[in-house]
């Protein structure tokens, strides 16, 4: 990305540091299996692991984990569960990308050759307002049995954000950009986004621009996914689609997106799912935590480690379908973690670290 000069990078001794946020439910096991092939693999990345305490009313945990990332400039984490019930704590993993204003969610859903779907040859990126619209958590009761929740939409972020759409189709050799949206009822807020999109289409015009609505949106992805190549939508309507698309390729278990501002990235499980039912059970799909690690090896520039990762994660889930249950298989976590290490042990020399 064009902001990647401006990322602080802490590097000490030639190594990487890296918040690592395991959260909860199934996080905590499949960022260790992320630290199991890291080490194994010889990665040059050292974590800095901070916990959050779900239960806790403090923001002081959460503060920490800013605090790293702002240090280190890049984070992985898994999905921070919130239990308190004040409505003064509010979600930590929106407080997260607030306050370190990581704009965009960039998600990357495609299908995989292994893996029987609904539909093969998905290949959309869906880049979502990350820090606005329906998120902006400005809910409040007026008087008893009257709630209003106000859904925020600013010129100047959605203008950040068609760009930003706009400029990763333009690098990225792709050729659409599909605005989704509810203008139609929404007329101010939805109406300023698409308006936006529209005004900022015309400055990339070797890029072919259209808009539907979401629901509309929904039912197309179902029946004929192949009409869309890079999406640009808001907050709520981009997990919806994201969710639809992962439903289409094999559920939640298989790929990653990534949480950029202009000065930090933080990779997580595309669809941010914490997985209580079946986390320490030994059958959470680590392949979309895996793929986050891709994502942060590609980030940090360390191309031989994020290709011989990627590759092993491919030859696990294609060629010797290696499937956890979520994806039809029987196979454990720690079954595809193996595997992924066998094809990694073919490229590095245990013992051995560079
Ligand atoms: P949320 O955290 O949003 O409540 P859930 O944890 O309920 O989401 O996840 C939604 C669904 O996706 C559940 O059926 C869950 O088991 C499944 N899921 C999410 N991540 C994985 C994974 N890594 N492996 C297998 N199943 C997963
Ligand atoms: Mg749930």
């Amino acid at each position: 990305s064009q902001a990647k000069v401006k990322y602080p990078k802490a590097k000490y001794g030639g190594r990487s540091t890296v918040t690592l946020l395991p959260g909860g439910g199934i996080g905590p096991e499949l960022t260790g299996y992320v630290k199991e092939i890291f080490l194994y693999a010889g990665v040059p990345v050292v974590f800095e692991e901070v916990k959050i305490d779900p239960s806790s009313d403090s923001n002081e945990d959460l503060e920490n984990a800013i605090t790293s990332i702002r240090r280190n400039g890049v984070g992985l984490k898994g999905n921070i569960e919130t239990r308190s019930l004040s409505t003064s704590v509010m979600s930590r993993n929106v407080a997260l990308r607030n306050e370190l204003d990581l704009f965009v969610n960039v998600f990357h859903c495609y299908s995989f050759t292994g893996i029987q779907s609904r539909h093969q040859n998905v290949d959309i990126y869906v880049i979502r307002q990350n820090t606005e619209g329906e998120y902006a958590m400005a809910e409040h009761e007026s008087v008893p049995g009257v709630v209003e929740c106000l859904k925020i939409i600013t010129r100047e972020k959605a203008e950040r954000l068609a760009h930003y759409a706009f400029n990763f189709a333009r690098k990225n050799g792709r050729k659409k950009v599909t605005t989704v949206h509810k203008a139609n009822i929404m007329k101010l807020s939805d109406g300023l986004f698409l308006e936006v999109s529209r005004e900022v289409a015309k400055h990339y015009p070797e890029i072919e621009h259209n808009d539907m609505i979401i629901d509309n949106c929904c039912m197309q992805l179902v029946s004929k996914p192949s009409q869309f190549d890079v999406m640009l939508t808001t907050n709520l309507y981009g997990t919806i689609v994201s969710n639809v698309i992962c439903g289409l390729i094999g559920g939640a278990g298989l790929l990653s997106g990534g949480n950029y501002g202009d000065h930090y990235a933080v990779f997580e499980p595309g669809t941010r799912n914490t997985g209580t039912a079946i986390a320490g059970k030994n059958v959470a799909n680590p392949i979309s935590m895996l793929n986050g690690a891709v994502d942060l090896l590609n980030h940090l520039e360390l191309d031989h480690h994020a290709r011989i990762l990627r590759d092993a994660i491919m030859k696990t889930v294609n060629e010797d379908q290696i499937h956890t249950p979520d994806v039809g298989g029987s196979a454990t976590s720690t079954d595809v973690v193996e595997n992924v290490l066998k094809h990694l042990a073919q490229n590095v020399k245990p013992g051995l670290v560079f």
